[in-house]
Order: C-alpha cells, then structure tokens, then sequence
C-alpha cells in the first residue's frame, strides 16, 4: 500500500523546534513520527493522511532513562530495547522492562518507542497497560511552552484516544519515587510469542512492615476499551498477605470483573482464564521483588 502524498518531512534537532514545524500547518495537518511502528501502517493504509511529518528521531532531549532520587523519568523517544536492557527498572518498575522485552519482535523493539505506544495507545498495546498499572505521568508541551502533565488514569481515554491535543509534544513519562518494597511485574499472552497480547496482566504491590499488602493496582491489557485497571482484584490484594490462596482470590475477582470479548483470536471466557492465569504469575512476581 502506498501513502497519499506527503509534501513535506523535517526532522527537527530540538523540542522548540519540532512544535514550531508542527504550528506551521493546520491543526492535524502535521504530526509526529517516532518509531514509526504504528504510524506507518496507519498512513500507508491512508487512515492518516499527513500533509507534514515532523520525524522526531534527532530530539536528544527526548531520549534516555532518569532514575535519580528514587523515581524514574523515560523520555518519550526512548526505545523498547534501551528500556528492557535497562539496568536502573527493577523493583518498582521492572513491569516496564517486562513488557519491552517482549513487545512485537527484535525489529519493532529497535524502533518503537514509549512516547509512541501511550500517544497512540492502541486497544491491545502492552505499554499503555503498565503505565497505568504502574501509576505512571505523562509529561507533554504545547506550542506556547506551556507544560503540564496527566496521571495515567486520566490519559488513557480509549482506544486510540488519550488526553494529549494535537498540538502537544509528549516530553517523558515519569513516576514518583516509590516506596520502599514496591514490586511490580507484566506478562502477555498473544497467538504468536512476540506479537500484540490477546491479554496481558500488569501487577504492582507494596508490602508493609508487617509483610501485609499496603497498596495494589493491577492492570489489563487486551481488552476492547484498551488498557483497563482491575479495581476488584486491587482490593482484593489490599491487606492480604500475598499468598498464593489469596492472589486466586484476586485474580478471579479481576477475571469476573472484567468486560472481556469475543473476536478471532479468543472468545470472552478464554480471555477470562487469561487473566486468571497471567494475573497469578505475575501477582507473585510483584509481591517477590517488592519482597527482595
Ligand atoms: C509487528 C508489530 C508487532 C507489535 N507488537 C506489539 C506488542 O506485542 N505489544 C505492544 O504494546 N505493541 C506492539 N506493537 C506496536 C508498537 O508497540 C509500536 O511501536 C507503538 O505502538 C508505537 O510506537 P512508535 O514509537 O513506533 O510510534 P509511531 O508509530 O511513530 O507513532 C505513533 C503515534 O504517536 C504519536 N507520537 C509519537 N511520539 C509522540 C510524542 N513524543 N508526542 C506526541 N505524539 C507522539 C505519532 O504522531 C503517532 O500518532 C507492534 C507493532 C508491530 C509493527
């Protein structure tokens, strides 16, 4: 398939930059490419149809992985590869490395982006999932210089919708320092290893001094409203001691909660027994690195 006519590509050295060559046309006349995973195959196949394509790829100041004073800040050309060889996400954060590790294959991680997957934040992507189980923020500029950042609960507004306008830059996605014995963990499962998870289940906990859960998201992937956050199994976990009894517990909670569908890849209850699954696995290897 062959793109409408493009009349014009930059790719700018700067953030300043990139939302000047952005203002210079229409509003959704121009857009941003990153890794072109998903862009691509959108204005190949004319659902988007750019008059101006602002390459972000040269933007130092968008790359690169910030885990000083115990937080942790990505910057939104930051690749799939530079985040699952990441020394600095474990603990806390190790969901994220789970997650790029496995997204699409060796090609697509080598170009994708975080920046990319939220903004674009298709129905079954992984990342979106573990931003918002992770409780993470995502940080965007407008063309006057003006900044401001969402909480993921209110980014993610559906599939292939969030909250950033079309004259934003998303800078980084960003997290607080947590505390201490917080563990985080992701796992998909799709018809073919390293393809777009039919579901996957994001889980992170912190434990108390009393080695009791002090406080849970989990997360899902896959389902027709794109990443959802499991509220039932959430409190499910919260006060338990972690257990494998109670993870079931959980994550039958989650399975019956969630509004899983029917399609060519898995009925309804075939995703539910995913969630079940998955949601074990990866609940006690949240609660085993916030242990260690
Ligand atoms: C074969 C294949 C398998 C895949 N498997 C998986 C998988 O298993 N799991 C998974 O989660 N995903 C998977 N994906 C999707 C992949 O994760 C994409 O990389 C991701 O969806 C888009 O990231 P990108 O950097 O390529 O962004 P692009 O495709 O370049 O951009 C996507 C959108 O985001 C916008 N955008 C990008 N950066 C910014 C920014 N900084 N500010 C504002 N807007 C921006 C663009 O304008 C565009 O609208 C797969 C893709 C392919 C081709």
């Amino acid at each position: 398939m062959f793109p409408a006519k493009i009349e014009k590509y930059v790719r700018p050295q700067s953030i300043a930059e990139a939302l000047a060559a952005l203002g210079e046309f229409e509003e959704g006349d121009a857009m941003f490419l990153a890794g072109g995973q998903s862009a691509m195959q959108a204005i190949k196949s004319r659902m988007l149809r750019p008059e101006c394509i602002v390459d972000l790829q040269n933007i130092s100041e968008l790359k690169g992985i910030d885990a000083a004073a115990g937080g942790l800040r990505i910057g939104a050309m930051t690749r799939y590869v530079e985040i699952a060889q990441s020394a600095a996400l474990n603990g806390a954060f190790a969901a994220l490395a789970d997650a790029a590790a496995r997204v699409g294959d060796r090609q697509v991680r080598n170009r994708g982006t975080i920046g990319g997957s939220v903004c674009w934040n298709y129905m079954a992507s992984c990342m979106p999932a573990v931003v918002l189980g992770t409780n993470g923020t995502m940080n965007l500029t407008a063309a006057n210089g003006g900044e401001r950042s969402i909480a993921a609960d209110d980014f993610f507004l559906g599939p292939l919708e969030t909250a950033r306008e079309d004259t934003e830059i998303l800078t980084s996605v960003s997290w607080d320092a947590p505390v201490s014995k917080t563990g985080s963990a992701y796992k998909k499962w799709g018809l073919v290893t390293d393809a777009l998870p039919v579901v996957g289940v994001c889980v992170r906990v912190s434990v108390g001094g009393d080695g009791t859960c002090s406080d849970a998201r989990v997360s899902i992937s896959g389902l027709a409203g794109g990443g959802e956050r499991a509220p039932a199994a959430e409190t499910a976990l919260l006060g338990s001691d972690g257990s494998t009894a109670a993870i079931a517990k959980a994550m039958d909670a989650a399975a019956e909660a969630a509004d899983t569908h029917s399609d060519m890849s898995a009925d309804a209850d075939y995703r539910r027994q995913l969630i079940r699954n998955l949601g074990r696995e990866v609940a006690a290897s949240a609660f085993a690195r916030a242990r260690t």
